[in-house]
């Protein structure tokens, strides 16, 4: 009996090992075409990275679907489907869970589902299938059709050329809403908690602004502000993009059967806080103040020159940059405004609100 079970041990450990090996070969040819990429992006876009150094993915993923299944090669597979996120590589990230259903259906639930669109990829768990995401994704586009059309802001990832990431997660209740997660190496990334996996609806029946969230979300996501330890905007400027967001999706949209569970502008719209800002004077040292003065703003030169003075600092990207996330400050935000505004009475009124 002992002289047995030694020998499978023997003949099992090469495999696990080599389970092993292949999926660190995947992982670092990932991290390698990403690394290089955030370096150095250039005009790069992801679609063209996943070409590179691919024949060492196929390699080592073709030698690991090959292997009969056992919880190392499960194990390696669910490192190359996370590895497969990070690059976009939705034929792999397909392959890997199509293998990991027949044989280790807690692993292919526990790698999720994902979506690949032209400027994001929405990956679900928790349960969410890919109908709730293409659903998710189109909302998704729409969101940031609604930006291009509103502000025209030109590059959303923080490394340009990368798409962004939104990882939707079904949850029993939301205890933390949607936040902008700016610490992963290669793309900005929205975490984004939902309740109903059925269909995307907001408000939540407890009160949850997701649809709102989404749209405020992104906001952080094309501009931070301040530093590490100072919140410039004091938490404004991306409930000021949120509620123009809803605005315009609800009026462009408004009749079509998607918005129907996408309710939000009754409670979040700037008409709202137009309202409840009216007698606060624009200012930069508290949340309202920088609320009202976004709002003058808003109101003076329209978003899209916003769009535009932030455009501006991005192409000369001198600005501050933590771990690729973009912050700005209120000075450069006029100074670009100083550099694309061409109404010269438009410009003397904005340096009143913007000293
Ligand atoms: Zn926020």
């Amino acid at each position: 009996m002992r002289a047995v079970s030694l020998a499978l041990v023997v003949l099992v450990a090469p495999l696990s090992a080599q389970a092993e090996r292949n999926a660190a070969a995947y992982e670092k040819s990932v991290k390698k075409v990403n690394d290089a990429h955030a370096r150095k992006p250039g005009k790069n876009r992801e679609a063209a990275l996943v070409k590179k150094d691919a024949a060492t993915r196929k390699r080592a993923l073709d030698a690991l679907l090959k292997k009969k299944p056992s919880p190392a090669v499960h194990a390696a597979l669910k490192r190359c489907g996370e590895a497969a996120l990070d690059l976009d590589l939705m034929t792999d990230f397909r392959r890997i869970r199509a293998r990991l259903s027949k044989s280790d259906q807690a692993g292919a639930d526990a790698l999720g589902t994902a979506v690949s669109r032209d400027r994001f990829l929405v990956r679900g768990l928790g349960g969410l299938d890919e109908p709730y995401l293409e659903q998710f994704a189109d909302v998704m586009d729409a969101v940031l059709d609604g930006y291009d059309e509103v502000f025209g802001f030109k590059e959303w990832s923080k490394v340009p050329g990368k798409k962004l990431r939104v990882r939707v997660h079904l949850e029993e209740r939301i205890t933390r809403p949607p936040h902008f997660a700016p610490q992963y190496p290669w793309h900005s990334e929205i975490d984004f908690p939902v309740i109903d996996k059925k269909k995307f609806s907001s408000p939540t029946r407890t009160g949850k602004f997701l649809f709102y969230g989404l749209c405020h979300e992104l906001g952080h996501v094309i501009a931070m502000w301040g530093h590490r330890r100072l919140e410039e905007d004091h938490h404004a400027w991306a409930h000021y993009t949120g509620v123009v967001l809803v605005d315009h999706l609800t009026k462009k949209h408004g009749k079509e059967p998607w918005m129907r569970t996408l309710r939000d502008n009754r409670w979040r719209s700037l008409a709202k806080e137009r309202e409840k800002y009216a007698n606060e004077k624009p200012s930069l040292d508290t949340r309202d103040g920088v609320m009202r003065t976004l709002i003058e703003l808003h109101d003076l030169v329209g978003p899209k020159a916003i769009g535009a003075a932030l455009n501006w600092q991005d192409k000369r990207d001198k600005r501050l940059r933590i771990n690729h996330v973009r912050y700005y400050t209120f000075e450069q935000l006029r100074e670009g405004f100083e550099k694309t505004l061409k109404n010269r009475k438009k410009l003397s009124a904005l340096r009143k609100i913007l000293p």
